[in-house]
């Protein structure tokens, strides 16, 4: 089967989330049919609102940890069906873990009937608070099972598990991505991530929530770096991954702070409160795996980014 052919049915679990409502949009200017699915949990019908009236465009509000049925074809399946800001995956916890098993073993018994690719939208989470910097794919990781971050974490781990033994079991065609962190235009304005919430903030001139004393590294792509990185992935031939897509470049919260005041000319204080239970201090993609395998790279710089995004939260908020 051919899968770099643009005018398959896509699935999308999570497709009116932040991540699935740019994915939908690029596949939709491919010429793909998509099926967006969505609990609306997280995600938002406005994320995807201008798609409905396309003819290409179907959206079914569902929950991946029910059976999943799509009536006709399905050629492949990008599963992003899962709460992904830490203040929106511990609100519910054992549901997180739920979507993260059941879901995908459901997501790949489809897959399984339909004869579809299936690629999973994994996580740096996986690496946990890493030993190793910068993380590589074959980096197994530091993961506290016991911890709050635990129900994605490990959750996002076993979806991994899951995928290789349908993979060995069954011969499922399945593709792993690591994403790193990544921001833009449709965040949601209670996402609780660290982007939105400085942006949100250095607008309406509130305090600058800064948690620990701001020395801890994160390395954050734009949206647009990784929708390419994910579509590159699915129609790359022969290869499983895991392939981490994120952006190298590393700075500390602190100076993502100083940078976001810069650039809204806000007169915001920065506050400092307490760190999260088992926050990650640093974390940084390797990326030569994606660069050979896919030939991709991010293109789009911290400072290029943040002014889009921030020019999307001034126009909704
Ligand atoms: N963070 C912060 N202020 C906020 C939100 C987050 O200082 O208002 C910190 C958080 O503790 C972490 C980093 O920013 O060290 C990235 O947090 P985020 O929740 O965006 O993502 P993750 O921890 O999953 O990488």
């Amino acid at each position: 089967m051919n899968f770099n052919n643009p005018t398959k049915t896509i699935l999308v679990t999570g497709g009116a989330g932040f991540i699935g409502s740019h994915l939908c949009a690029a596949l939709l200017e491919r010429g793909s049919k998509v099926v967006c699915l969505d609990n609306l949990y997280t995600g938002k019908k406005s994320n995807i609102e201008r798609f409905l009236k396309s003819p290409l465009f179907t959206f079914l509000e569902a929950d991946i940890t029910d059976s999943v049925n799509i009536e006709g074809d399905v050629d492949s399946i990008y599963n992003l069906a899962c709460s992904a800001s830490p203040k929106a995956y511990q609100r519910n916890p054992v549901k997180t873990v739920v979507t993260n098993v059941e879901g995908m073993i459901n997501i790949l018994n489809l897959a399984k009937e339909k004869n579809a690719r299936v690629l999973q939208a994994s996580t740096s989470e996986v690496y946990g608070d890493p030993l190793e910097h910068p993380q590589k794919e074959n980096y197994w990781g530091n993961v506290n099972p016991l911890s709050p971050r635990a129900c994605y974490d490990e959750g996002k781990r076993c979806a991994e598990t899951i995928c290789m033994d349908y993979n060995r079991e069954y011969s499922t065609d399945v593709k792993i991505v690591r994403i790193f962190n990544t921001y833009g235009p449709n965040m949601s304005l209670d996402d609780g991530r660290v982007v939105s919430n400085f942006i949100i903030q250095a607008l309406a001139g509130e305090n600058i929530t800064m948690y620990g004393d701001g020395s801890q590294t994160r390395s954050f792509q734009y949206i647009d770096d990784l929708i390419k990185g994910l579509i590159a992935m699915m129609d790359a031939e022969s290869f499983i991954g895991p392939v981490n897509i994120g952006n190298p470049n590393e700075f500390t919260i602190k100076k993502l702070a100083e940078k976001v005041k810069k650039l809204t000319k806000s007169k915001s204080n920065i506050v400092y409160k307490a760190l999260p239970i088992d926050d990650p201090k640093q974390r940084q993609p390797d990326i030569t795996l994606a660069k050979r395998e896919l030939k991709w790279s991010p293109q789009i710089n911290l400072d290029a980014g943040l002014k889009k995004t921030i020019a999307y939260f001034a126009s909704v908020i």
